[in-house]
């Protein structure tokens, strides 16, 4: 990248970083771009027999080392990696405040890499009762096939993971927020425990704890400095931003790199060049400002719904009502330190059965589907489009209704991801679209 004193942004905060990344970058030796070019190569050329073989010696063997080279890395083949890739994962780890990133094509790659890469058969994975629903079909429909069991427990209360963790223990796993009810699971507390756990195990028999980050963003938490080993993120969602690409990474310790490299080479859900591109160059340098922005409107929007008669409640971190107030203002921050409570809220209209709670949730939101400019019914989140959507027919449809009412997913209930739109033409479609229910 383009040669600046500052070799790697250290003292510069992290909203500059993400636009620059490291500005002097052994990962790619081109000097006279200011925007990183894009590299779209299945294959690169070797030079001599001795520089091929000398490629794939090193490959995945960085043995824990920094993943800085002393030169540009040698590259053979997209699938083993590709300098696009290797910028973008670079910032993606300065991002996450980890010490290496892996990414794939994918969240759901990236989700199914870092379980496929810790765990074995007779491994046990415990995890939160709610979770994003490929990951909990990932884990209830093809990991018992290699014997790989997940026991799903509460673990808003932590006290309730320590009985629960035996010698088949390796992972333990959760997202916070939890989607689509937007309750914290307390990341120190549980990390806590399961440090205090692996003080008595074997060597080899160690647990992780792995958590899905895709909902808040490193902008607005930082899974591993709380105490977690890894985060994985759907790059798809709130770091592309813009709904063009979709990607995933892993975010852990350095003796992981080697590790998951050899894992992504065999399995080959490898993130495109194509994708990796502009999640580097528009996705993550846009994602503080974004963010603010829709945070703001968040906020606005969510004091609206709380304040209308029709509204049972209103589920949004940054309001006083919020359930969990200390933690969320503990664990929700951004890098300089001011409460972000992200842009994802959740509601339900009033209705005394929740038959008439369901009726009024779809007749709301076939309204604006239908009618409003500023919001979009689909899946998603974390767009510059405000997007919505009804978790209990859609993203949590395989959940039994009585289970659903029984983890707090109401019938009737709404999902709304805040675009970076002028907050006043949303809260105009909303207040339409209640005046019809
Ligand atoms: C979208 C999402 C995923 C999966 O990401 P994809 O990029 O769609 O594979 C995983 N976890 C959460 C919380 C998500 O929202």
């Amino acid at each position: 990248m383009k040669k600046k004193k500052e070799k790697n942004g250290k003292n510069y905060s992290m909203q500059t970083r993400l636009i620059y990344g490291k500005s002097i970058s052994k990962k790619w030796d081109y000097n006279h771009h200011v925007v990183p070019p894009i590299s779209s190569s299945a294959t690169f050329r070797l030079d001599t027999a001795k520089r091929g073989a000398q490629g794939f010696m090193e490959f995945a063997h960085h043995n824990g080392e920094k993943t800085v080279e002393s030169r540009a890395p040698i590259y053979i083949y997209d699938r083993l990696g590709e300098p696009n890739k290797e910028l973008l994962e670079e910032n993606l780890a300065a991002a996450e405040t980890g010490e290496s990133a892996v990414t794939f094509c994918t969240g759901m790659a990236a989700i199914s890499a870092i379980f496929g890469a810790l765990t074995g058969s007779d491994d046990e994975i415990i995890a939160h009762s709610v979770l994003y629903g490929c990951t909990y079909s990932l884990l209830t429909n093809w990991y018992p096939r290699y014997r790989i069991n997940t026991k799903f427990i509460d673990l808003i209360n932590p006290n309730n993971l320590k009985k629960e963790i035996s010698l088949k223990t390796r992972v333990v796993y959760f997202e916070t927020p939890v989607n689509p009810t937007l309750d914290l699971i307390d990341i120190s507390a549980i990390s806590k425990i399961v440090k205090s756990a692996n003080k008595n195990r074997p060597k080899g028999r160690e647990i992780y704890l792995v958590i899905d980050n895709t909902f808040a963003t490193p902008f607005c938490q930082r899974p591993i400095e709380l105490g977690a080993d890894f985060t994985v993120e759907s790059l798809t969602k709130g770091i592309t931003g813009f709904g063009t690409d979709m990607g995933g990474v892993v975010v852990g310790p350095k003796w992981s790199y080697d590790l998951l490299l050899m894992y992504r080479k065999d399995f080959g859900g490898v993130l495109a060049a194509k994708s990796a591109w502009p999640i580097m160059v528009y996705g993550l340098p846009s994602l503080p400002i974004r963010f603010k922005q829709s945070m703001k409107s968040a906020l606005e929007v969510a004091k609206f719904l709380e304040s209308d008669s029709r509204v049972n409640y209103v589920r949004y971190p940054g309001l006083e009502s919020f359930p969990q107030p200390e933690l969320a203002r503990r664990q929700l921050i951004d890098y300089d330190g001011n409460f972000a409570p992200g842009v994802l809220l959740y509601f339900a209209f009033k209705g005394k059965t929740p038959k008439k709670r369901k009726e009024k949730g779809e007749k709301f939101i076939n309204y604006l589907a239908k009618k409003a400019y500023t919001i979009t019914l689909a899946v998603s989140l974390g767009m510059i489009r405000t997007l919505i959507e009804h978790p209990s027919s859609m993203t949590h449809a395989a959940i039994p209704p009585e289970e659903q009412i029984a983890k707090g997913i109401d019938p009737g209930g709404i999902r709304l991801s805040i675009g970076i739109e002028k907050v006043e033409d949303i809260i105009n479609d909303l207040k339409k679209a209640l005046s019809k229910i």
